[in-house]
């Protein structure tokens, strides 16, 4: 058992240990059970200080004691705290009595994955690796490039052919070296993932394969937890590709309740978009298994994620989702577009498509009645509208002012 020491607290990530099998390693860079293939998840054995302090005071002063990282060897480029904003305008229009949206979007690369990207560079730091590779459908790129530059390490980042240019560019901008991978995002996955096997540079592809990014994404059931004061939502909305993001904030929420401090669990609901949805479609389907999509289209390209090759995450999202009570839900692009308009004309958010999606779906489940609208709802709006402009509509053309005031008046209205 490999116990991490922290600023003379003893702090402890214990192991990793396999979810299909439950054979236990110590933490190395593994991608994978040795034994039979499946994902690997960290193990903790905390102390009982941080229990107490959040019974005091309802929030961990050091969050980065909940990740499993020596502590110089933390990369911080400001990630995390990101806000938790009300939207009473949204759900007046939706008819929601509550909506709370968390801003995801508000970290320094403009998406969430500067949260587990951190810790996987964290853990590359630790283990000594010099250059990172990632797969990647734009954010986790930005995310990654923007880490190893501040970390003084080489990025390898491959990308697919069809991401919206401002996330290419913005990762490349950063220092790293970016490749465009034709065909969907599942042929870059492969490609980085051939790349760290054959060279021995560390993986941080942020699906399942490293372990140790989910529990970036862990921190944001914390943050809910402290921004909340203690009342844990109903449902939480999450758009999902692989589904990290969705396992990592169920975890942290599964910690909250083993330290006594909740007693229920959120509903988590797996949002996709229709063009790419294997894990909604087992769901709605009653499968235990998922299977890939291998030729999936969609405007949410930070959710065009068909797992070729590696379903078993999104059956490992699946049984997440299950276990939490939760669903897992579709939504078509015309939706998701209005959502995203929404978001920008009620609360003055605005978001890439698939972080729209989680909007849209809220709109389906309250017409399907699958959620109640007396429900307390959190929505995870992941990603900046910035980052893909090219599926930014708008319905009308902005005008050049005229040299003459009265026709300029006539314009303004
Ligand atoms: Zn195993």
């Amino acid at each position: 058992m490999l116990i991490i020491q922290k600023a003379g607290v003893e702090m402890y990530a214990k192991s990793l240990k396999c979810t299909s099998c439950h054979k236990e390693y110590p933490l190395s860079p593994l991608y994978e059970c040795q034994e039979c293939g499946g994902i690997l998840n960290v193990t903790f054995d905390y102390n009982g200080m941080i229990a107490e302090e959040l019974k005091k005071e309802k929030k961990v002063s050091n969050k980065a004691d909940l990740l499993p990282v020596k502590s110089e060897c933390l990369v911080n480029i400001g990630q995390g705290n990101t806000p938790l904003v009300e939207a009473e305008k949204l759900a007046q229009r939706i008819a929601i009595k509550k909506l709370l949206l968390k801003y995801e979007f508000c970290n320094p690369t403009g998406s969430f994955k500067d949260r587990p990207v951190g810790v996987g560079i964290s853990k590359a730091v630790e283990f000594g690796y010099k250059k990172v590779v990632v797969a990647s459908s734009g954010n986790g790129a930005a995310a990654v490039a923007a880490f190893a530059a501040k970390a003084g390490l080489e990025a390898l980042i491959f990308v697919p052919e069809s991401t919206p240019p401002e996330k290419t560019k913005q990762a490349a901008f950063y220092g790293a070296k970016v490749i465009k991978v034709e065909g969907p995002y599942s042929n870059s996955f492969k490609m980085a993932k051939e790349i760290s096997n054959s060279t021995g540079v560390f993986n941080l592809t942020t699906t399942f394969i490293n372990p140790y990014t989910v529990e970036g994404d862990k921190i944001v059931a914390y943050e809910l937890f402290e921004q909340m004061n203690g009342a844990v939502p109903d449902v939480i909305y999450v758009p999902i590709g692989a589904g990290p993001l969705l396992s990592g904030i169920f975890k942290g929420y599964e910690e909250l309740k083993s330290f006594g401090v909740i007693d229920k669990l959120p509903r988590m609901v797996g949002v996709q978009a229709e063009g790419c949805s294997p894990i909604a479609k087992a769901y709605l389907a009653g499968k235990q298994e998922v299977e890939s999509e291998d030729n999936p289209s969609t405007i949410a390209g930070g959710i065009c994620d068909g797992l070729t090759g590696y379903a078993k995450d999104g059956t490992y999202v699946l049984e997440t989702i299950k276990r939490s009570n939760g669903f897992a839900i579709s939504c078509d692009d015309d939706s998701i577009r209005e959502a995203q308009s929404w978001l920008a004309t009620d609360e003055g958010a605005f978001v890439e498509p698939s972080s729209a999606a989680a909007v849209a779906a809220i709109v389906k489940s309250l017409h399907e009645k699958s959620i109640d609208k007396d429900a307390k709802v959190v929505a995870l709006l992941t990603g900046h509208g910035l980052k893909d402009m090219g599926n930014v509509k708008l319905s009308i053309d902005i005008p050049t002012a005229p040299n003459d005031l009265g026709k300029l008046l006539e314009i303004i209205g």
